[in-house]
């Protein structure tokens, strides 16, 4: 049975031409195995999600020919979903409360041995009396994903064989706000997704999220990291880079039907050379020839 892809913005602002790059190939690899494709919105961040920012995106999206099925699912509606696969996991022993600072895991994460971009551990094993001692010093525990430093490999559509370890991250926040990491689990596992085509930054996040699946009774979806886009240093393109959104090129005299077309220009070998538009391209698509390394993208009028 066909299954289902996805993009899942979160709507802290204009998608760049980065962000439509990714979310063509999500479509064009989902369309072309004769998948669903779904347009879910990441809204957890309260404090940089803006609606405003959704409506533009669901704009741009289908002025570059996208569509999907179904209304786009607001994760800011499934908190409860959300709150009761915390509790599964905990309940299970998959979690533990976290009490440590943001700078207390610097500190760590940078002492001899340390491991950057990984949670130390302080906390993984404390006794009841330790964790009492530091709630009665205030401040409510996060709840962190026990890892075990697993690890979990998968066969990336883009990249090969991976292999990653899995990182204790944070599912909920001190403050009670839920994580990126949980809830687009329950998401994707809730909607049945079994391809997932993103940005190559999340591919450090996927053997914690195959694991988060399996605890949550979920099959791994399959996974595709795409090469970013960058600016001409080389950085990862930005909206400080200039006329990068749909907005600004237009107003340049770029139009979408102009940026559809680069955009094909960048799939190289993956998309048939006379496709003039994302529908076009769908015969023959082949995310396996993707260029590989990231794509440059030099914005009009930026010398
Ligand atoms: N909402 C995430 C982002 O905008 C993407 C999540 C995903 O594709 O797994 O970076």
């Amino acid at each position: 049975m066909p299954g289902t892809g996805r993009f899942a913005p979160s709507p802290s602002g204009e998608l760049h031409v980065g962000n439509l790059r990714t979310a063509a190939l999500a479509w064009l690899t989902a369309r072309s195995t004769s998948r669903a494709f779904l347009l879910r919105i990441e809204d957890l961040d309260e404090q940089r999600s803006r609606p405003e920012h959704t409506e533009r995106q669901i704009a741009d999206l289908r002025a570059i020919g996208l569509d999907w099925d179904h209304e786009p699912v607001w994760q800011s509606t499934r908190l409860s979903e959300y709150r009761a696969a915390l509790e599964k996991l905990a309940a299970a022993g998959h979690t533990y409360e976290c009490y440590c600072t943001r700078k207390e895991i610097r500190e760590a994460q940078s002492a001899p041995h340390g491991n950057v971009g990984r949670y130390p551990g302080t906390c993984r094993d404390l006794t009841a009396a330790q964790r009492a001692e530091r709630r009665d010093r205030g401040r409510p525990p996060a709840i962190r994903l026990r890892g075990q430093d697993a690890e979990r490999s998968w066969e990336d559509l883009v990249m090969g064989r991976r292999t990653g370890v899995v990182d204790d991250v944070v599912l909920c926040r001190w403050d009670g706000a839920l994580a990126y990491n949980l809830a687009v689990v329950v998401d994707d596992v809730w909607q049945k997704v079994d391809q997932v085509v993103r940005g190559d930054d999340l591919a450090d996040q996927t053997a914690t999220q195959i694991m988060l699946t399996e605890l949550l009774s979920g099959g791994a979806p399959s996974y595709g990291h795409v090469p970013l886009v960058v600016n001409a240093a080389g950085q990862r393109l930005a909206k400080r880079d200039g006329a990068v959104t749909l907005a600004d090129l237009a107003a340049t005299g770029v139009t979408p039907a102009d940026v559809v077309m680069m955009l094909l220009g960048s799939f190289g070998d993956a998309v048939d050379p006379a496709a003039r538009t994302l529908r076009d391209a769908l015969p023959g698509f082949d995310l396996q020839k993707l260029p590989g390394g990231s794509f440059p993208f030099e914005p009009p009028g930026v010398r």
